[in-house]
């Protein structure tokens, strides 16, 4: 394994142990960092500031971060670029329109190719994979969303056999725990439905989780 692919291999180890989509955990952890640390260090950068005007900033879902990061001074150069343009938008009523995409969109992106090519070539059989085989089949597995990007990656070899039979074993178990929820909802079935552990109980949550990536 190179060197990069040793970095993948312990962030998803470390991702696997927690719960919920390991895949979903590193892209929101390193999208975090990648606004806290790097971003504000290229404030100086007229590329990367170019860029960010290009944008128009960030998407109002990742605004929603700048108030509550500790650099002031970053965040109000950025802004006044942006604001600059809008008040000519706004002189000329002109509509508003952005000419690229959100850097931690973008981001986000990057760190999801990076790891479904990463998952799609772990299905060989050295003291690595074999390993990341273990403790990823120990965690909660990817979320709908993100399985169904590995499956269809494109230019990409096949999903490993034992992640395809891993995920799909998973998803098919909790539609049964569904079915199961919504039978015992019903009334009349209030004795048995109480019998179920906490976990299936809550299955709703759990699937509402599943179907969904996590944006944070
Ligand atoms: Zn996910
Ligand atoms: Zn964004």
């Amino acid at each position: 394994m190179a060197i990069e692919k040793h970095i993948n291999f312990f962030e998803l180890q470390k991702a696997s142990e927690k719960p919920g989509c390991p895949l979903c955990r590193i892209i929101s952890d390193r999208a975090y960092k990648y606004i806290d640390n790097t971003l504000f260090e290229h404030v100086a950068d007229r590329g990367f500031r170019a860029m960010f005007r290009a944008a128009g900033g960030f998407c109002s879902f990742h605004s929603r971060n700048l108030v509550s990061f500790r650099d002031g001074l970053a965040v109000a150069i950025l802004s006044r670029d942006i604001l600059e343009d809008r008040l000519d938008c706004f002189k000329y009523k002109k509509p508003w329109r952005p000419k690229k995409r959100c850097p931690v969109c973008i981001e986000r992106e990057n760190i999801e190719n990076e790891y479904l090519d990463f998952l799609n070539n772990s299905g060989g059989n050295s003291v690595e994979e074999r390993e990341l085989r273990d403790f990823f089949t120990a965690s909660d597995g990817l979320c709908a969303p993100h399985y169904a990007k590995l499956i269809s990656a494109k230019g990409f070899k096949s999903v490993p056999a034992w992640l395809k039979q891993f995920q799909e074993e998973k998803f098919k178990e909790l539609m049964t725990r569904l079915d199961k929820f919504i039978e015992l909802s019903a009334y009349g079935r209030q004795k048995e439905f109480a019998a179920l552990s906490e976990q299936d109980q809550l299955v709703w949550k759990e699937a509402a989780a599943c179907l969904n990536e996590n944006m944070e």
